[in-house]
Parts: C-alpha cells; sequence; structure tokens
C-alpha cells in the first residue's frame, strides 16, 4: 500500500509552471528544493464526500498509485511521491520532456516505416511488461505517448496517464465504459468484460493513424464513431496507403479484430514481420515503405486545435461556475482551474467523454 505523506509538498518542492492539464486537475513541473531535480507534479482534487461531485474519489488514486507503483519499466512514467491535503493529493512523476511522440512525428519531413517501428516496439515492450503484470492501461491514445526528450534521434517512449488503468486479480469480471471514442474497443462500448486485449485495440487505431494520417473509425459525432466501431467499419483507403506496406496493414488487420481473444497480444506483435521480420525481403520493405507524412501533419494539427478548443470550453465553463459559485460560503471550488467541476455538465466536446461513463 502506498504511503501518502501529509506534509505539505510545498516544503519539498518549488511549485512551477503548468505541463498539461487534465480533468480533474493539472500536471506542473516541481523542483525538489534539496537537489534542484525536475519533477512533473500531478496535482488531483479529491472529493470532499461521497455525495460531492467534485473531484477524484480516494479510491480511483489509490488505484491509480498503486499501478504506478507495480509498472517500473523503461518505456512507462515513474512515480517518485505522493503527497496528500485535505482536498488533493500530488503524485510526484518522473518528468518527461520530451513531448507527445505525435508532435515530434508531425515535425519531420518524411518518415519512414522502419522509423516508426522503432517508436512503436517501445510502445509494445511497456505494454507487454503491463500486461504480463495483469494491468491494462485502457487509455491509450496519442496524448499519453509521450517522448523522454526530444533532442536525441532515437528518444525513448514513455506511456502516462494510468488513472483509467486497471489491475486484475485472477477470475476478475472488470467491466468499464470509460475512454476516449475514436480508440475505445468494442467490447468497452458493449460494456463486455475487458482484458489487456481493449489495449491492443487501441494499438491498431494508433498505428493506422500513425501510417495514413487518418483516424480509422471517426465519424461526424461520437455516436457516429462508436457505430463504425461496433460495425467494423474501416478500410485501407489507396489514396491514404499508397505509400504503406502490406506487411504494416497485415499488423493493423489483426489487431482490429472485434474478438479481443483473437487479437493479437503485445507480445504476438513483437514477434509480428512486420515489427521483427524474418526475411531479408520482408526487412527490406520495411525501408522501403513511408507513413503519409502530409496527412499525418494534418491530422496532427486537427488534433491539436481539438486538444485546445477543448481548453477553452472548459475555461469558459469555469467562468461560468465561478459566477453559479459566488455567494456560496464554500472555499472556491476551482481554486486550482480543475476542469472535474464541469464534468456533469451536458454537451461536452468528444474528448471529455473520458471517466463520465466509468462503472467498474
Ligand atoms: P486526462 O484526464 O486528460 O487523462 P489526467 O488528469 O489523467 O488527464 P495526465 O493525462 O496524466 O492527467 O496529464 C495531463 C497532461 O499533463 C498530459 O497530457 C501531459 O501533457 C502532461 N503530463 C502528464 N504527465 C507528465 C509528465 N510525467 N511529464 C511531463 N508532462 C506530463
Amino acid at each position: 500500500m502506498a504511503v501518502f505523506k501529509p506534509e505539505n509538498v510545498e516544503d519539498f518542492y518549488e511549485i512551477e509552471d503548468v505541463l498539461g492539464s487534465g480533468h480533474f486537475g493539472q500536471v506542473r513541473r516541481v523542483r525538489e528544493r534539496t537537489s534542484g531535480t525536475c519533477w512533473a507534479g500531478k496535482f488531483l482534487k479529491i472529493r470532499k464526500n461521497a455525495c460531492s461531485r467534485m473531484g477524484l474519489d480516494r479510491v480511483s488514486v489509490e488505484r491509480e498509485v498503486e499501478i504506478l507503483q507495480a509498472v517500473q519499466h523503461p518505456n512507462i512514467v515513474a512515480l517518485k511521491d505522493v503527497f496528500e491535503s485535505r482536498s488533493e493529493v500530488v503524485l510526484i512523476i518522473e518528468l518527461v520532456s520530451g513531448g507527445e511522440l505525435f508532435d515530434f512525428i508531425a515535425a519531420k519531413e518524411n518518415l519512414l516505416e522502419i522509423e516508426a517501428i522503432e517508436f512503436l516496439k517501445q510502445i509494445l515492450e511497456g505494454l507487454k511488461f503491463i500486461h504480463s503484470r495483469n494491468i491494462a492501461h485502457f487509455d491509450l491514445k496519442p496524448e499519453n505517448i509521450m517522448l523522454s526528450d526530444n533532442m536525441s534521434p532515437h528518444p525513448n517512449i514513455k506511456l502516462i496517464d494510468f488513472g483509467l488503468a486497471h489491475h486484475f486479480s485472477p477470475g476478475e469480471e472488470y467491466r468499464s465504459t470509460s475512454g476516449t471514442p475514436q480508440y475505445i474497443a468494442p467490447e468497452v462500448i458493449n460494456s463486455e468484460p475487458l482484458s489487456p486485449a481493449a489495449d491492443m485495440w487501441s494499438i491498431g487505431v494508433i498505428t493506422y493513424i500513425l501510417l495514413s494520417g487518418l483516424s480509422p473509425f471517426q465519424g461526424d459525432t461520437d455516436e457516429e464513431t462508436l457505430k463504425n466501431i461496433l460495425a467494423l467499419s474501416y478500410e485501407f483507403n489507396r489514396q491514404y496507403f499508397d505509400s504503406t506496406s502490406a506487411m504494416a496493414k497485415d499488423f493493423v488487420t489483426k489487431l482490429l479484430v472485434k474478438n479481443p481473444s483473437e487479437r493479437m497480444t503485445a507480445e504476438d506483435c513483437l514477434q509480428h514481420p512486420w515489427i521483427k521480420p524474418i526475411t531479408r525481403i520482408q526487412a527490406v520493405h520495411r525501408h522501403r515503405s513511408s507513413i503519409n507524412i502530409k496527412n499525418f501533419k494534418r491530422f496532427n494539427a486537427r488534433r491539436k486545435w481539438k486538444m485546445s478548443y477543448n481548453m477553452v470550453w472548459m475555461c469558459n465553463r469555469f467562468v461560468n461556475l465561478k459566477l453559479l459559485c459566488k455567494g456560496s460560503t464554500d472555499p472556491d471550488p476551482l481554486q486550482r482551474d480543475c476542469e472535474s467541476d464541469v464534468e456533469d455538465l451536458d454537451s461536452k466536446p468528444a474528448s471529455l467523454l473520458r471517466r463520465r461513463l466509468s462503472s467498474s
């Protein structure tokens, strides 16, 4: 069981700039006062009581902490410390300073499949490790695949955000409908029992996007996207996949499989000839084929635009909520610009479906 230190985090760390925001708080750079070393501090608002709609319940934070402690691997972000106050928990995490993998790739002029494979291999190694520990991430998407740094030509992948992850007990049946529509597996939508295979579906979607700059199931609305997923309605449109190798398409096809038990596992993926070629011809193909960088750049620009749109949308909600809270005797619930308070409001953008439907 993790120790949640009752001391004030600011006695040990200087709080610096914001690195990112999530649904339940911010991630900020923090500097250890004794050593000067920088870390990422994930500030999570905790629900004051069972009836409160604001913040996370402590059990789910304990779960995230327990999982992070269990998954020490070079491709997974490391947890250093946990602090707790009356209203929030602060996770001190390894600082990942290279940004998102998708941004790193989008800045390139071209990318051979072999180069994309080097990143994919690391993602698969991280997944193979957590799955071998009976842990599934359940929220794999571009925003949660980061790079240790962006200076070296071959930076390390770091998987982040274990907020939806689950540690399976032997024989346990676990269901959850949380996730981000574009990346979730059919069994999540159908509220069926889940397994680490749901992560492998997301890898199929992410690889498809990486190759083509298209999202395989994306509809005009979330409903349409979910329908497309359930109908397994996707294709390799020649226009977008003309520089893609047959092996890469085979790899994706073996992941976007409706029956979770028939999907490739992370271990299977690492043995697939696209990742680990057996013949010389297979190896050569990976050097000759490239990702559709032009369209990938477009996809990434749209993705970033949507992310900032969501952020503005949430900020507007804060302002409205703050106005509503005026006159209340409660302390300001938005003191850390935490988005959690808007979770229950209607009409939200697609990416905010996360955690909303959680029903484990
Ligand atoms: P969400 O609700 O969107 O899933 P969350 O509250 O669970 O978010 P994270 O996804 O863990 O929070 O982090 C939010 C953002 O903060 C990330 O997208 C990333 O930009 C940044 N971030 C998270 N962890 C780190 C880290 N270790 N180093 C650097 N930046 C980080």
